[in-house]
């Protein structure tokens, strides 16, 4: 097994758990943690001095620290050294309705883990939700991001109602629109046709989309309905096959960060 990587002579190996954090990283800064960051290492994980952990706030990039003081209701955290230079923001727009709970939550963390940038919760004729817990969902997508690594922490925008999301959306975003009524085609061909640029990906709700809506969406210029095969699938499901086909054909897996 290798050894992890060294901060430098006298300092532990760098690695650890991932936390996100609000307080500005540099050399030697003390970092602030809230009530359930200092649960989670002191009661949780059972930190002790001198054990590392990776801090990102979004903006700093990965700093390796390191624990100085553990106690049960208070724990000492210093940043060392960067280990990871703050990348350039992600430009994936995920406009979704939302869902109940649980699989709502599921959904934002496995759109964060196929790297959106935004989300943002729309209001069609048949969204089931009428009020969404942003905080939730911002939780949800901080929790995320600590968990598959990445140092930015997506946008979670105020829901809106479907027109309103599409009329905010800039003239040159392609709006690739899943529609379960489409012709079936092969999306990956259907995507790799299209320019590279900002994007959007539009998922409907349970019940579908209104045909109004559909007649609407597809006379957007600079927008594409998408067929994700012969099925109709879940929304939380067509969420993740739609990202992965996006980022597949237009998106980042094939670059290297
Ligand atoms: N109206 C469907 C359910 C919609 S599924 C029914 O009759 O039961 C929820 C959303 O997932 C859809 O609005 C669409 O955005 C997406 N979706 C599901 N299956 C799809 C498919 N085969 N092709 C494209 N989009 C699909």
């Amino acid at each position: 097994m290798s050894q992890p990587a060294s901060a430098g002579p006298g300092l532990p190996a760098i690695g650890g758990p991932r936390l996100f954090v609000a307080a500005d990283l540099a050399p030697e800064a003390g970092i602030g943690l809230d009530v359930a960051q200092t649960n989670y290492l002191s009661n949780v994980l059972r930190l002790k001095p001198g054990a590392a952990v990776l801090a990102f706030n979004g903006r700093d990039g990965e700093w390796h620290c390191v624990v100085e003081a553990a106690g049960r209701k208070d724990i000492g955290l210093r940043a060392r050294v960067r280990t990871r230079p703050q990348p350039a923001p992600g430009d994936l727009h995920y406009l979704f309705a939302p869902l109940k709970s649980a699989r709502l939550d599921y959904m934002a963390q496995k759109a964060v883990e196929m790297g959106v940038s935004h989300l943002r919760p729309v209001l069609t004729q048949r969204t089931q939700v009428s009020r969404i817990k942003t905080e939730r969902l911002a939780a949800n997508a901080i929790e995320a991001a600590e968990q598959c690594g990445i140092l930015h922490v997506p946008d979670v925008l105020p829901e809106l109602k479907l027109e309103r999301a599409i009329a905010a959306l800039e003239p040159d975003r392609l709006l690739i629109f899943c529609d379960e009524d489409a012709e079936v085609t092969n999306p990956v061909k259907a995507l790799q046709a299209l320019p590279r640029g900002p994007l959007a990906l539009l998922i409907g709700p349970e019940g579908g989309f209104d045909p109004a809506e559909r007649r609407w969406l597809a006379a957007r210029p600079g927008t594409v309905r998408l067929s994700l095969g012969p099925r109709i699938l879940r929304a939380d499901t067509a969420a993740v096959a739609a990202l992965a086909i996006v980022q597949s054909t237009l998106g980042d897996w094939g670059v290297r960060p």
